[in-house]
């Protein structure tokens, strides 16, 4: 045999569903040079350098989180090795610093594709709480000229003003960066009301708005109400592009400034747990149990409470994360599963909210919700894969044609769980076990030769937020 007819991996004796090319049963799937190169009843085994073998297992196209945190300060070094356990191929990491990202992605990578918001942080990334047009133009020319997508509004923790909300969304769009959005500002909170208002400040311009459930935890109203009504405005404003995750817990900032959490979040937290929003006050819900928070340990983080909790976050000076089982059911099995009249999804994707947030449960829960019979098996890959893949502007992602990028993750959908993951045609993992390294940062045009004098692989995209996925479906 030639060396040129040879392939680098084939996939064995496994089922394979991608709903994009119609495909659903069993195949053997082959990869050569980072794609897809060939989907067949039977591939010879002796046709590659190596065959894995499916067996009970199916391959599905990769999963893309569309929320997750992989930076130094929120969701630390383990969050690559935490995602690449829970079959995640491609993310979009929400918050950024860009320098921070780039200094994880670059020293613990796990062989995955990530691409970075730069968060718009008064006192950190703009100089106040209402910073002009210029001052929001060249903050955004500097992260994406270091490699971001784009943009993060982190309302909901460290709000803007109104206008200055207005002139982000603007700015963004005229210089085609990705602009997401946890709402809130300095006159709404982190609730339905801040959603309603962000969809309003957005004026059809598109945005991506963040976890959905987060708006409906009952603050204003109760719980199925506000859920309508978030349902209702996503399909009124088809300019908004959004995700929803499925884990009970919420992931925050547990860092306290004069006695205070800085995050508004936070504060709002402890106040629903009972607990004063104060350090003094956080203190009491870790001791409790309320306060659950993020410990690193042996390339994972995990949650903890009480005395050793304690003493974990007042020797990291409170900069730690923490997270609260804030998220009631209902709003989260209605926004995973709701569509619009044209049968699309009113929420685009499901994400996690995870990286470095132990929350990873696309694949563990998701998977729940195809056995209960909330999502076929097809919409889960359309919420999972296809639909982030689209806005992230990578039609090379998504699905599992021949010539895409091989990005695939394998289930066990008995059990619900990940049996291995291969990223840009390598075996990134393997039954928990770890094999890849590096990232391959997705960046716009603007990014590039920052990223490559870095030694980084990179994958550009042009069009983020234009190609909406239920445009195509209509
Ligand atoms: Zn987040």
């Amino acid at each position: 045999m030639a060396m040129n007819e040879s392939y680098d991996i084939v996939l064995k004796n496994g089922r394979l569903i991608d709903p994009v090319n119609q495909i659903n049963g069993n195949f053997d799937l082959a990869v050569k040079n980072g794609k897809i190169a060939e989907i067949a009843v039977d591939i010879p085994e002796s046709k590659a350098l190596r065959s894995l073998n499916l067996k009970g297992a199916s391959a599905i196209p990769g999963i893309v989180d569309l929320h997750i945190h992989a930076s130094k300060w929120l969701g630390g070094k383990h969050s690559h090795y935490m995602m690449a356990r829970a079959g995640v191929t491609t993310a979009l990491d929400m918050a950024g610093p860009i320098e921070d990202f780039l200094e994880i992605a670059r020293d613990y990578g796990a062989g995955l594709n990530l691409a970075c918001l730069n968060y718009v942080r008064p006192g950190y990334t703009v100089s106040c709480h209402d910073p002009s047009r210029d001052e929001l133009k060249e903050m955004m020319l500097n992260c994406m000229s270091q490699g971001a997508l784009g943009v993060k509004l982190l309302g909901g923790h460290y709000p803007v003003t109104p206008e200055a909300i207005d002139r982000t969304i603007g700015v963004a769009g005229e210089l085609n960066a990705y602009v997401a959005f946890h709402a809130g500002s300095t006159n709404k909170k982190s609730d339905i009301l801040g959603m309603l208002e962000a969809i309003e400040l957005a004026q059809g311009r598109p945005l991506h708005m963040a976890h959905i459930n987060s708006y409906c935890r009952g603050q204003v109203t109760d719980l199925l109400d506000e859920t309508q009504k978030a349902l209702l405005a996503l399909k009124e404003n088809p300019n908004i592009v959004s995700e929803s995750y499925l884990s009970p817990i919420n992931g925050t900032s547990a860092k306290c400034t004069d006695g205070v959490p800085e995050s508004q979040v936070t504060i709002k937290c402890l106040k629903v747990g009972g607990f004063e929003g104060t350090e003094q006050g956080l203190a009491q819900a870790i001791k409790k149990g309320w306060a659950q928070i993020n410990m690193e340990s042996d390339r994972k983080v995990a949650l903890a409470v009480g005395e050793e909790a304690l003493a974990y976050w007042r020797s990291h000076e409170t900069n730690t994360l923490v997270c609260f089982k804030v998220n009631p059911p209902e709003p989260r099995l209605v926004l995973a599963s709701a569509k619009r009249d044209d049968k699309s999804f009113a929420v685009d994707c499901l994400s996690t909210d995870g990286g470095g947030i132990p929350r990873n449960t696309t694949v563990a829960m998701g998977l729940a919700l195809v056995k209960l019979g909330a999502l076929s098996l097809e919409e889960f890959v359309t919420k999972t894969s296809t639909n982030p893949a689209s806005i992230l502007g990578l039609p090379q992602k998504g699905h599992l044609g021949q010539g895409s990028d091989a990005d695939i993750t394998v289930v066990d959908l008995e059990k619900c769980s990940c049996v291995m993951s291969i990223a840009g045609g390598e075996l990134i993992m393997k039954h928990g076990e770890l094999t890849g390294s590096g990232t391959t940062i997705i960046t716009s045009p603007l990014g590039e030769e920052a990223l490559k004098a870095q030694g980084f692989k990179t994958q550009k995209t042009g069009s983020v937020l234009m190609k909406l996925p239920r445009n195509s479906a209509a």
